[in-house]
């Protein structure tokens, strides 16, 4: 599982930061988590293809969050995408997208799923299960989660012990299903381990920092959380529906999380760590991401 910042300024890029645009290499599919003006781009230079995006998510519609959503349609288009593409967003998805597919001249030749959301579930497969949450900003924003799915360890010992052969009967028991094996049923729980946790990813999108992220985020692996602010201008962050970084960090302590990473940060921070210590004093595990950074989310052990 490896998350990429594709972008990290908030409404305005500088040289450094590009608009919002997160990646998510995970369950061999590539994830998008909005997608602002030039995150095609941004893609190219972290070597990933725009191609290969199975499914994005929007967090809200300011333009620093999807204006680069046009731009990666048509060139979808240009280079002859033939698998659909499944879009999420708040509700209000379907005209805009409806809106992007006519804009400038071109052919469609692939369809977009679209996935009008509200609070809960967003997706759930054996895998992963996605969820999203309201936060508090000037216009409705969804954060979401990532949760990997992890069935308990098999344990061969107990399974040969109870007269179960290696074979079929190991994924079955594996996957939940019991088997009868010389008359007797055999129950999964008689040959499966404690439990296990996979990895949970947050990332909050434009948001104050609110209770609801707390239990949202709650023991994460890794919190992505807005902090275009410092506690200096903490009215502005009230005032815009934003997040400072001791906020953010408050949040991060608060939800029991393993690493806060900062992003959506002003233009007015040339340098970043007056934003890193503001959050360190709060919870230690804080950094500032930065465009094209990498972050590897290693599995559990067990
Ligand atoms: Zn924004
Ligand atoms: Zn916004």
């Amino acid at each position: 599982m490896e998350i990429i910042f594709l972008g990290t300024s908030s409404a305005i890029p500088t040289n450094h930061r590009n608009h919002s645009a997160i990646a998510m290499k995970a369950f061999g599919e590539i994830m998008l988590f909005d997608c602002g003006e030039g995150t095609q781009r941004q893609m190219t230079r972290a070597r990933l293809s725009p191609m290969k995006i199975d499914k994005i998510f929007l967090t809200h519609f300011h333009g620093d969050h999807i204006l680069g959503l046009p731009g990666m349609i048509q060139s979808m288009a240009f280079r002859g995408r033939t698998e659909p593409l499944d879009i999420y967003g708040p509700p209000g998805l379907y005209q805009l997208v409806d809106y992007m597919k006519n804009f400038g001249y071109f052919s469609l030749s692939f369809e977009i799923v679209v996935h009008e959301l509200s609070e809960g579930n967003v997706l759930e497969n054996e895998e992963y299960v996605i969820r999203c949450c309201k936060t508090e900003h000037s216009v409705l924003n969804f954060a979401y989660s990532i949760e990997e799915k992890r069935n308990p360890k098999f344990i061969k010992e107990k399974a040969l012990a109870l007269g179960v052969k290696p074979g079929p009967a190991y994924g079955k028991l594996q996957s939940g299903l019991p088997v009868k094996v010389g008359g007797k049923i055999i129950t999964p729980d008689q040959v499966l381990g404690e439990k296990r946790t996979g990895r949970k990813i947050v990332y909050s999108g434009d948001t104050m920092a609110c209770v609801q992220m707390i239990k949202f985020s709650n023991e994460s692996d890794i919190l992505i959380h807005e902090s275009t602010f410092n506690n200096s201008h903490r009215d502005n962050a009230y005032e815009t529906g934003h997040s400072t970084a001791a906020m953010a960090a408050d949040i991060a302590e608060k939800s029991d999380v393993k690493k806060l990473i900062l992003t959506h940060i002003s233009t007015r921070y040339k340098d970043t760590k007056i934003l890193e210590r503001e959050a360190m004093e709060i919870f230690e595990n804080s950094c500032v991401a930065e465009d094209m950074m990498r972050v590897k989310v290693e599995q559990h052990e067990p």
